[in-house]
């Protein structure tokens, strides 16, 4: 059987820059609409809009059975959301995952923004802290791809991220990472071998070397990691109604050093506090 490798050549990293940067605008035209009063399917078609003016399309209505252009994932729910009639409210805690396909090359990627609430400034506080924790558990795994040998590495660092933060002042505990869901190769695919893990593994993962692009993509809870399927098949909640967060990046490692492909600035901003630098593809 035929396996492509999961190595990427320069010229194929190349080719996943355009497809990152329409990922990103297409996250940049949901950001601002997500506020109180805007239902879910709006902010769908902001990002349709935003990936079919550039001249792609959207690889999320690619995946069988899946017709819309984001997945958003309100409060409990951590991803996998069907946009749809739901009106956000004051506080929701709104996680929006995308992706773009252009010229047969794929991004992913996925931010979570909290609706302001003044009545609810605890509620707020607490939803915001999950996003930044979740959000730098990614950055933790993303700097990790600069000098780490294996996938594996990846994981722990998200992990260690993570529990370094302390207890989750809703539950009292770590934040929960989940289990059944995680990063992975991206390319001609959304979806791609290796598996990323958001968390240490006995099997040290596959080789990080130039030509490696993954989309690393902690899935975080304010409480326990259990959850399941809603009725809709496709939305993931959790068990215990606590509050998720979802942040996702395209990454790659080439001969330079790494870049993400689905931050404008290559991920500068966020890798800053761990001391890496992106190097842009030659
Ligand atoms: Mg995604
Ligand atoms: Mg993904």
């Amino acid at each position: 059987m035929f396996r492509r490798s999961i190595y990427k050549t320069p010229a194929q990293l190349r080719s996943m820059v355009e497809p990152g940067l329409i990922t990103a605008a297409a996250l940049d035209a949901v950001r601002p609409l997500i506020r109180a009063g805007v239902s879910t399917i709006e902010l769908d078609t902001a990002a349709e809009r935003a990936i079919t003016a550039r001249g792609a399309e959207s690889n999320f209505q690619l995946v069988k059975g899946y017709h819309h252009t984001i997945c958003v994932s309100v409060n409990e729910q951590v991803v996998h959301g069907i946009p749809g009639e739901l009106v956000l409210q004051p506080g929701d805690i709104v996680s929006v995952d995308c992706g773009a396909q252009f010229d047969g090359w794929n991004g992913d990627s996925a931010i979570t923004v909290v609706v302001p609430d003044d009545t609810r400034p605890d509620v707020v506080a607490n939803r915001e802290e999950l996003s930044r924790v979740t959000e730098g558990s990614m950055w933790a795994g993303i700097a990790a791809m600069a000098t780490a040998s294996h996938l594996g590495e990846v994981g722990a660092a998200i992990q260690e991220y993570i529990e370094a933060q302390g207890p989750s002042a809703v539950s009292g505990e770590t934040y929960g990472i989940l289990r059944e869901y995680v990063g992975h190769g991206i390319g001609r695919k959304m979806h791609e071998a290796p598996s990323v893990f958001n968390y240490r593994t006995p099997d040290p993962g596959a080789e990080i070397k130039p030509g490696l692009v993954v989309a690393i993509e902690p899935m975080v809870t304010a409480g326990g990691e259990a959850t399941f399927i809603e009725e809709d098949d496709w939305t993931v909640s959790t068990v215990d109604g606590s509050d998720g967060s979802h942040w996702e990046h395209s990454v790659a490692r080439h001969e330079g050093g790494i870049w993400v492909l689905t931050a404008p600035d290559g991920g500068a901003a966020g890798l800053a506090p761990f001391g890496v630098t992106p190097v842009p593809l030659a």
